[in-house]
C-alpha cells in the first residue's frame, strides 16, 4: 500500500517570520492521525527552511520539510545555486524538482531534471518530479506523449529500488494557479498512464512509486481527487499558502 503524501509548495512566498507563524496554526490546526494517514511535507523558499525546521523539530512534528531545487554538483562556483549536503544538512528530506515554472522562466531541461533527480536519489533526499502538459498540448492529442517522454529522459538510468522512492508529480500547467482544476477522472487517466510508463522501463516501481496530483487543488476538490485509486496525494501550490486550508487538504475525506 503506499501512504499519500501531501505537500505544501509556497513558491516564492512568505518571509521566515511568516513561515514561523503559519506552522504553529498549522500544528494547531492538524489532529495527529492525520499524519498517521499520509505524509505532510511543507516545501518553503530557501529563507524559511530554518525556520520551519525551529518549530517542527521543537514541538517534534511529524511533517517533513523540502526543498523547491537544488543543483546536481556537490559544490563549485555556480552563484546562487544550492546542494545536496546544504539541504541534508539542514534535515531536508524532499526537494521539488523539474517544477513548469522552473521548467518555462529558466529553461530547465529533461537532462538537468534528471541529473538533479539522481543527485537527489543519491544522498537521501526525496525527489518530487513535476510533469505535465500545456493547454495546445492536451488539446492536440498530446498530453500522454509529453508526459511520457518527461517520465522517460527524468528518470533516465535510473533503477527499480530508485525509482520506487522517489515521487511524482502530474501537474497539468493549464491547471496550475488558473483555478481550473483536472476532473478527478482526467486526472486518474493520466496518472496511471504515467505509471504505466513507468511498468515499462522499472517494473518493480511501478506499485511503490507515489504520483500526486496537482494544479488548483483546493478544500473543495481534495476529496474527489484523493478518491481516485492512482492519486497518492497532492502538490498544492495557491491553496497551501493558508494553514487552514492546507490542514484541511490534509485532511481530506
Ligand atoms: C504548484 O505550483 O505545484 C501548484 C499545483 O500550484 P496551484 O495549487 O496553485 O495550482
Amino acid at each position: 500500500m503506499r501512504k499519500p503524501i501531501m505537500a505544501a509548495n509556497w513558491k516564492m512566498n512568505k518571509t521566515h517570520l511568516e513561515a514561523i507563524h503559519y506552522i504553529e496554526e498549522l500544528r494547531n490546526r492538524l489532529h495527529h492521525k492525520a499524519y498517521d494517514r499520509c505524509d505532510v511535507v511543507i516545501c518553503p523558499p530557501f529563507t524559511a527552511i530554518r525556520s520551519v525546521q525551529t518549530v517542527v523539530d521543537a514541538d517534534e512534528l511529524p511533517m517533513a520539510v523540502g526543498a523547491q531545487n537544488m543543483y546536481w554538483e556537490d559544490s563549485g562556483a555556480f552563484t546562487g545555486e544550492v546542494s545536496h549536503e546544504m539541504l541534508t544538512k539542514m534535515n531536508v528530506k524532499f526537494v521539488i524538482l523539474g517544477h513548469s515554472e522552473r521548467r518555462e522562466h529558466f529553461h530547465e531541461s529533461d537532462e538537468a531534471v534528471n541529473n538533479k533527480v539522481k543527485t537527489a536519489l543519491d544522498n537521501d533526499i526525496t525527489p518530487i518530479v513535476c510533469v505535465g502538459e500545456t493547454l495546445t498540448e492536451r488539446e492536440a492529442g498530446f498530453t500522454n506523449d509529453k508526459v511520457g517522454s518527461q517520465i522517460l529522459e527524468g528518470l533516465k538510468g535510473l533503477d527499480d529500488e530508485r525509482v520506487g522512492r522517489m515521487v511524482i508529480a502530474y501537474e497539468p500547467i493549464w491547471a496550475i494557479g488558473t483555478g481550473r482544476t483536472a476532473t478527478p477522472d482526467d486526472a486518474q487517466e493520466t496518472i496511471s498512464k504515467i505509471r504505466g510508463y513507468v511498468r515499462e522501463v522499472y517494473p518493480g516501481a511501478a506499485d511503490a512509486v507515489r504520483i500526486q496530483y496537482g494544479g488548483s487543488v483546493n478544500t473543495g476538490n481534495v476529496d474527489d481527487l484523493m478518491a481516485q485509486e492512482d492519486v497518492d496525494g497532492a502538490l498544492v501550490g495557491g491553496a497551501s499558502l493558508d494553514p487552514v486550508q492546507f490542514a484541511r487538504i490534509v485532511e481530506y475525506e
